[in-house]
């Protein structure tokens, strides 16, 4: 590639492409488009900037409630049903059926991705416009996660791929709009704890340091895609993107979710909300979030947690996943990195 950045044994490669056409004025018009790859998951990406000028449909303004967003009585994670429509844990794992922290109740996922997961709930607010939500009761959720997971470490050991995920709204995954967390624990590694953990394990043996640790350090001093801090979180715009205004927040050093102290998760939840407001400024209503952990002895990976824009959850919206994406396996988002970065940042001050 063209241009490549060093940082010790990372290396962040760019390139530029132009593609010229004749317009239908008659005039030459030149597109330039960006090939990235990224250093820790050396995965490649484009920016294809023509694009954002073409705007994109159904973003001038937030879309309005869901349809059933006012509609309670039929859902299954409002109160009463909730205690009568979702499934518990055996008693002699959680001997009070489901696991309740504050506002959050968390029980086993009805149609389960993996041999532990679980669904936790925030509170009793059915419908939760993005960048509304309550510190408070987020955190409890989130906490909710780290008890379920410790649990199925006692249990169940070699259950070590744990994550922590979410999607806002039936655009980004979400089945039921009831704002609630994933929670995955299983004996069988995803495609990025496989690719992930390998990396941060060989890149330890190669160099006795910690990658995402690395990769922070050179983001840092580089400072265009850096956001900000919440406590020991550390916010940047991915420097190869594989969705819309992709951010990371980063816990350098931290290798379990069981090694988070109770100031690391409050300041996860406000980089997290943090981010939905950038979001929301951005007038997009969907989202994915995910957290992943290899809960094993001699893990090197370190916690990472990653905030992407999903399409808009409103009528006639296209997909944000086109042929492209799908069929040649590059995503292609519209803005640099660097300008997402630039955007972000009010939102951490
Ligand atoms: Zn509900």
């Amino acid at each position: 590639m063209a241009q490549k950045d060093h940082s010790g044994p990372l290396l962040f490669e760019m390139e530029t492409a132009t593609a010229r056409v004749i317009g239908p004025d008659g005039n030459l018009i030149e597109r330039s488009i960006q090939v990235r790859i990224h250093p820790v998951t050396g995965r490649k990406c484009r920016i294809t900037f023509a694009r954002k000028k073409e705007k994109e449909a159904g973003t001038d303004a937030l879309p309005g409630p869901p349809p059933d967003a006012d509609q309670q009585q039929r859902c299954p994670f409002c109160r009463p049903q909730l205690f009568r429509q979702t499934p518990t844990f055996p008693t002699q794992w959680v001997p009070e059926g489901r696991l309740v922290r504050g506002r959050s109740v968390l029980f086993p996922n009805l149609f389960p991705y993996g041999r532990y997961s679980g669904v936790s709930l925030f509170d009793d607010n059915h419908f939760v416009e993005i960048g509304t939500a309550d510190h408070g009761s987020y955190l409890d959720s989130i906490l909710n996660c780290r008890r379920f997971l410790s649990l199925v470490r006692t249990r169940d050991p070699d259950a070590q791929f744990a994550g922590i995920t979410q999607n806002h709204l039936p655009s980004s995954g979400g089945s039921l709009i009831h704002p609630h967390l994933q929670v995955h624990a299983d004996r069988i590694a995803g495609n990025h704890h496989r690719w992930l953990g390998h990396r941060a394990a060989t890149y330890f043996e190669a160099t006795g340091r910690y990658l995402f640790s690395d990769y922070l350090a050179h983001e840092r001093t580089a400072g265009d895609r850096y956001v900000g801090r919440s406590g020991r979180w550390e916010w940047m715009a991915a420097f190869a993107p594989e969705g819309f205004f992709e951010l990371w927040g980063i816990l350098p050093g931290v290798l379990s979710l069981m090694d988070l102290s109770d100031s690391d998760w409050h300041d996860l939840v406000t980089g997290i909300l943090n981010t939905q407001r950038f979001y929301r400024h951005l007038n997009r209503n969907g989202y994915n979030l995910g957290l992943l952990s290899v809960e094993a002895p001699g893990s090197r990976l370190e916690m990472r947690v990653v905030l992407i824009v999903r399409s808009n959850y409103d009528a006639w919206v296209r997909n944000d996943h086109t042929g492209y994406e799908v069929m040649m396996g590059d995503m292609a988002t519209f803005t640099s990195p660097e300008e997402t970065a630039e955007m972000a940042r009010p939102f951490w001050r």
